[in-house]
């Protein structure tokens, strides 16, 4: 039997709603699947931390987490503290200071949900976003001077390295290469920005050398958007920018019918550190603490974190059990126009993968 050390880390808002659910699932697969279990420990961390201790997580955090085999993360986010500071001092200090340098974003329509676009059938909408996660107009490079005087400036400068463009590059063709369709577009806005979006073009090129069997093209950002919609049976695996990535992966989870559903991997692909999972949305404090909150972008985070960990059946078992779910309108919560609650979507989920097992298990 292989245990996995998880760590846990709820965060704000409805993290620590949706958290202790995606805890539940794993629970439920492991009381029914003898092979596998899973040592939990939780990490307070968050807005209350901040409060209490004038930090989002202590200074040696970081430390306590490289021990884990994976990380389940809710969100974070606090009306009372500025989002830069809560960004910064939990979610991107994790992702930078553990390398977490791949974001992963898979989009599909799942059953039973009614998406927005009334032309797209759901096998026209099955996508991977490769989001470049350690650097470029995230990377914390720039400064504000002058300060509060009516000359007050600032800059955000985008930073991109050749080896940080490379290895997302390079994990991109990968996985386009991994999927049925080994196709890659590479998104990019090099007609404006043309010094280190025309290397980020020119490293897409020399990687592709080494993917003979991908087959790419490259979009700039904007017409991306409109791809999106109106042709989203032309996209497969995508790779973009930071900043890119961020705003294609919002739009791709509502076109798939909610913020609620969708998953995000933040990966370090060489395994030197733990790898990071958590639901693509955020804090959404107009619903926390109602009990409403949609888990199922937490249940498929972990059917991630599942095959991160070489779990390939496990990870199978539970995205079946989340597909039976939202295939039954009667168990949507209020995001996608039902009146289900988070308890009874967990609930229903977990019974789910407890009664899959006759299926996947050979008698
Ligand atoms: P943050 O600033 O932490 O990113 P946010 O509230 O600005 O958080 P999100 O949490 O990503 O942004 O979500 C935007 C809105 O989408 C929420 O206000 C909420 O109404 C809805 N939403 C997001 N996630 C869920 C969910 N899991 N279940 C139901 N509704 C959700």
């Amino acid at each position: 039997m292989t245990t996995y050390k998880i760590a846990l880390i709820p965060g704000d808002g409805i993290g620590k709603e949706v958290i202790p659910a995606g805890r539940q699932v794993l629970e439920s697969l492991s009381a029914a699947d003898p092979e596998i279990s899973f040592s939990f420990e939780s990490f307070p961390w968050g807005g209350d931390y901040y409060r209490a201790h004038g930090a989002m997580m202590p200074a040696d955090g970081l430390e306590a987490l490289r021990g884990k085999d994976a990380i389940l993360f809710g969100s974070a986010g606090d009306p009372d503290i500025p989002d830069h500071i809560t960004l910064w001092g939990l979610r991107l200090k994790i992702c930078q200071g553990l390398d977490q340098y791949a974001n992963v974003r898979p989009t599909r329509i799942l059953p039973g949900i009614d998406a927005p676009l009334k032309r797209c059938r759901p096998e026209d909408l099955n996508w991977v976003i490769v989001r470049e996660n350690s650097e470029g107009e995230y990377s914390g490079a720039g400064g504000r001077v002058h300060q509060g005087l009516p000359m007050e400036a600032a800059t955000d400068l985008s930073m991109m390295t050749r080896a940080g463009v490379e290895r997302i590059q390079r994990y991109a063709f990968g996985l386009a290469q991994s999927r049925p369709r080994k196709h890659l577009t590479v998104v990019t806005k090099s007609n404006a920005q043309r010094h280190a979006m025309v290397m980020w073009d020119e490293v897409a090129r020399e990687v592709a050398q080494e993917f003979p069997e991908v087959t790419w093209d490259k979009e700039m950002v904007d017409a991306a958007t409109a791809r999106m919609v109106n042709h989203p049976a032309t996209l497969d695996t995508i790779v973009a920018t930071n900043l890119h990535a961020d705003i294609l992966s919002d739009l791709a989870a509502a076109l798939a019918g909610s913020l609620g559903i969708g998953p995000t991997a933040n990966i370090n692909p060489e395994r030197a550190t733990p790898s990071m999972f958590e639901p693509i949305h955020g804090s959404a404090f107009d619903i926390m603490g109602k009990g409403i909150a949609n888990p199922i972008g937490t249940f498929w985070t972990a059917v991630m974190l599942l095959e991160h960990l070489g779990e390939i059946e496990a990870a199978r078992r539970v995205m079946a059990a989340i597909e039976r779910v939202t295939a039954n309108p009667a168990l949507h919560t209020r995001d996608l126009g039902g009146t289900a609650t988070t308890a009874q979507v967990t609930a229903a989920v977990c019974a789910q993968v407890a009664s899959t097992r006759s299926c996947l298990t050979p008698a």
